[in-house]
Protein backbone atom coordinates (compact mmCIF):
# COMPACT_ATOMS: atom_id res chain seq x y z
CA UNK A 1 0.00 0.00 0.00
CA UNK A 2 1.40 3.27 0.59
CA UNK A 3 5.31 4.03 0.96
CA UNK A 4 4.12 7.35 2.79
CA UNK A 5 5.79 8.71 -0.53
CA UNK A 6 2.73 9.67 -2.02
CA UNK A 7 1.81 13.57 -1.87
CA UNK A 8 -1.42 13.65 0.22
CA UNK A 9 -4.08 16.33 0.76
CA UNK A 10 -7.64 17.38 1.05
CA UNK A 11 -9.83 19.52 -1.09
CA UNK A 12 -13.53 20.08 -0.94
CA UNK A 13 -13.52 17.10 1.19
CA UNK A 14 -11.86 15.04 -1.75
CA UNK A 15 -8.55 13.06 -0.79
CA UNK A 16 -6.02 14.14 -3.12
CA UNK A 17 -2.77 11.42 -3.58
CA UNK A 18 -0.11 12.48 -6.34
CA UNK A 19 -2.36 15.17 -7.73
CA UNK A 20 -5.65 12.11 -8.22
CA UNK A 21 -8.78 12.75 -6.46
CA UNK A 22 -10.38 9.62 -4.69
CA UNK A 23 -13.74 9.32 -3.95
CA UNK A 24 -14.96 8.23 -0.79
CA UNK A 25 -15.20 4.62 -2.07
CA UNK A 26 -11.98 4.60 -3.53
CA UNK A 27 -10.56 5.66 -0.16
CA UNK A 28 -13.24 3.10 1.31
CA UNK A 29 -11.13 0.47 -1.35
CA UNK A 30 -7.96 1.64 0.19
CA UNK A 31 -8.67 1.36 4.12
CA UNK A 32 -10.11 -2.28 3.23
CA UNK A 33 -7.39 -3.35 1.71
CA UNK A 34 -4.54 -1.78 4.14
CA UNK A 35 -2.45 -3.91 6.30
CA UNK A 36 -1.71 -2.31 9.32
CA UNK A 37 -4.91 -0.06 9.37
CA UNK A 38 -3.36 1.75 12.83
CA UNK A 39 -0.21 3.41 10.38
CA UNK A 40 -2.92 3.82 7.61
CA UNK A 41 -5.49 5.97 9.95
CA UNK A 42 -1.96 7.60 11.59
CA UNK A 43 -1.00 9.02 7.68
CA UNK A 44 -4.49 10.33 7.30
CA UNK A 45 -3.71 12.52 10.76
CA UNK A 46 -0.65 13.63 9.44
CA UNK A 47 -1.66 14.40 5.98
CA UNK A 48 -5.03 15.82 7.49
CA UNK A 49 -7.30 13.85 4.99
CA UNK A 50 -9.41 12.69 8.22
CA UNK A 51 -13.08 13.70 8.12
CA UNK A 52 -16.02 11.83 10.01
CA UNK A 53 -16.66 9.46 7.14
CA UNK A 54 -13.29 8.20 6.74
CA UNK A 55 -13.31 7.45 10.97
CA UNK A 56 -16.67 5.18 10.49
CA UNK A 57 -14.26 3.37 7.58
CA UNK A 58 -11.34 2.68 9.79
CA UNK A 59 -13.62 1.47 12.88
CA UNK A 60 -15.73 -0.92 10.36
CA UNK A 61 -12.63 -2.38 9.12
CA UNK A 62 -11.46 -2.50 12.61
CA UNK A 63 -14.56 -4.52 13.72
CA UNK A 64 -14.89 -6.71 10.43
CA UNK A 65 -11.40 -7.99 11.49
CA UNK A 66 -12.16 -8.67 14.88
CA UNK A 67 -15.03 -10.36 13.90
CA UNK A 68 -17.77 -8.06 15.50
CA UNK A 69 -18.94 -6.34 12.28
CA UNK A 70 -22.05 -9.69 12.51
CA UNK A 71 -25.08 -8.57 13.66
CA UNK A 72 -27.30 -5.54 14.88
CA UNK A 73 -27.40 -5.68 18.79
CA UNK A 74 -30.65 -3.72 18.60
CA UNK A 75 -32.59 -6.29 16.41
CA UNK A 76 -29.96 -8.93 14.70
CA UNK A 77 -30.39 -8.03 11.61
CA UNK A 78 -27.79 -8.30 9.18
CA UNK A 79 -28.35 -5.77 6.56
CA UNK A 80 -27.24 -2.42 6.39
CA UNK A 81 -24.81 -2.53 9.56
CA UNK A 82 -22.73 0.77 10.80
CA UNK A 83 -20.82 1.13 13.60
CA UNK A 84 -22.09 3.14 16.36
CA UNK A 85 -19.15 5.05 18.86
CA UNK A 86 -20.44 4.96 22.15
CA UNK A 87 -18.16 7.73 23.14
CA UNK A 88 -18.65 10.24 20.30
CA UNK A 89 -16.14 10.65 18.38
CA UNK A 90 -17.21 14.20 17.40
CA UNK A 91 -14.14 16.37 15.50
CA UNK A 92 -10.95 15.16 17.61
CA UNK A 93 -10.60 12.25 15.85
CA UNK A 94 -8.76 10.19 18.72
CA UNK A 95 -6.94 6.51 17.75
CA UNK A 96 -8.58 5.40 21.22
CA UNK A 97 -12.21 5.72 20.18
CA UNK A 98 -11.44 4.43 16.38
CA UNK A 99 -9.88 1.31 17.51
CA UNK A 100 -11.75 0.18 20.62
CA UNK A 101 -14.20 -2.44 20.35
CA UNK A 102 -15.47 -1.50 23.98
CA UNK A 103 -16.27 1.59 22.63
CA UNK A 104 -18.09 0.27 19.12
CA UNK A 105 -21.90 -0.73 18.87
CA UNK A 106 -23.33 -2.81 16.10
CA UNK A 107 -26.48 -1.19 14.66
CA UNK A 108 -28.47 -1.63 11.48
CA UNK A 109 -29.08 1.88 10.26
CA UNK A 110 -32.85 2.03 11.76
CA UNK A 111 -31.80 1.07 15.19
CA UNK A 112 -28.59 3.26 14.70
CA UNK A 113 -31.00 6.26 14.06
CA UNK A 114 -33.46 4.92 16.68
CA UNK A 115 -30.30 5.01 19.02
CA UNK A 116 -29.22 8.90 18.13
CA UNK A 117 -33.21 9.83 18.16
CA UNK A 118 -32.93 8.74 21.67
CA UNK A 119 -29.32 10.23 22.35
CA UNK A 120 -30.99 13.53 21.19
CA UNK A 121 -34.12 13.30 23.41
CA UNK A 122 -31.71 12.46 26.25
CA UNK A 123 -29.89 15.25 26.24
CA UNK A 124 -32.56 17.84 25.55
CA UNK A 125 -34.41 16.24 28.83
CA UNK A 126 -30.85 16.59 30.76
CA UNK A 127 -31.05 20.59 29.97
ZN1 LIG B 1 -31.21 -3.22 14.16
Amino acid sequence: MFGGEEEMSECNNRVVISGYYLTNSEVRFIIKNSINLKSLFRLFVKWKVLNKTFTHYFSREFATRAGRFNSCEGCGSTNNLTVHHIKPVKSVFSEQKIFDLTNFSILCRKCHIEKEKHLIKNKKVKK
